[in-house]
């Protein structure tokens, strides 16, 4: 059965899911920039004698220190978020609060199957989420990659989607910083358009008109049969 996307509302879902492939597409990717955004706005507010001293050479502060935004220190600070359903943003939550918030909503929401003293199988919600690497922003959003092929089934995905979208455009304007799509030369294996892309700090290869996700090695390959058919192709066509 497909419905709607919840969060573009304008492609089709598979099966049980809330979420187009693209928009699943752009959650794995903000997950996998905030973490770094996060770093990079830590390092506006770090205590100039904690910086790294080797560049500057250990005399201490090499800069005086800049004014630093409100914004950033509320961003990075803590606080409690209260996320669902339908609650907006104002532009003011902690980042780490917000992830927080909606790892512990997806896995209220998700299955634990426990058993009593007497052996029986008890499935009851899963009373709190447990990053393993820890209740850090990293932790967090490799805690909401891994469950977020959960996440699609719950009608809030529109919401989670809305959400961290808003927390990577405030961590963006920041930053001052976003991650650049480098075109491919071989068209998307699934849709055939020439819309694949590798994105700064990204480990794969994206198609921005279907969401189809591959591999670094699998595109090689797959960009390799392709230049090679094309070239034969070329050859026929020119000696015919
Ligand atoms: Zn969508
Ligand atoms: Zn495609």
């Amino acid at each position: 059965m497909t419905s709607t996307c919840l969060a573009c509302r304008r492609r089709d879902t598979p099966d049980e899911h809330h979420l187009c492939p693209l928009c699943v597409g752009d959650l794995r990717d903000w997950l996998a920039e905030i973490p770094d955004q996060a770093r990079l706005l830590a390092e506006f507010v770090a205590p100039g004698g904690r910086q790294p001293a080797g560049r500057h050479g250990g005399t201490g502060r090499a800069h005086a220190p800049a004014p630093v935004d409100l914004r950033v220190l509320t961003l990075l600070g803590p606080g409690r978020y209260d996320p669902v359903p339908g609650s907006d943003d104002d532009g003011t939550a902690p980042l780490l609060a917000v992830l927080d918030a909606w790892a512990g909503h997806i896995a209220y929401h998700h299955p634990a199957v426990t058993r009593d003293p007497h052996g029986t199988a008890h499935v009851r919600p899963c009373e709190q989420a447990w990053p393993a690497a820890g209740a850090t922003v990293t932790g967090w959003c490799a805690w909401l990659t891994a469950y977020l092929p959960y996440a699609l089934t719950l009608p809030v995905a529109g919401d989670l989607h809305r959400q961290i979208g808003d927390l990577v455009q405030r961590l963006r304007g920041l930053t001052h910083s976003a991650p650049r799509d480098h075109p491919q030369a071989a068209p998307c294996p699934r849709c055939d358009t020439f819309a694949l892309v590798r994105t700064d700090g990204q480990w794969g290869i994206r198609c921005r008109a279907c969401g189809h996700h591959l591999e670094p090695a699998a595109y090689d390959e797959h960009a390799a049969a392709f230049l090679h058919t094309h070239q034969t192709t070329t050859a026929h066509g020119t000696a015919a």
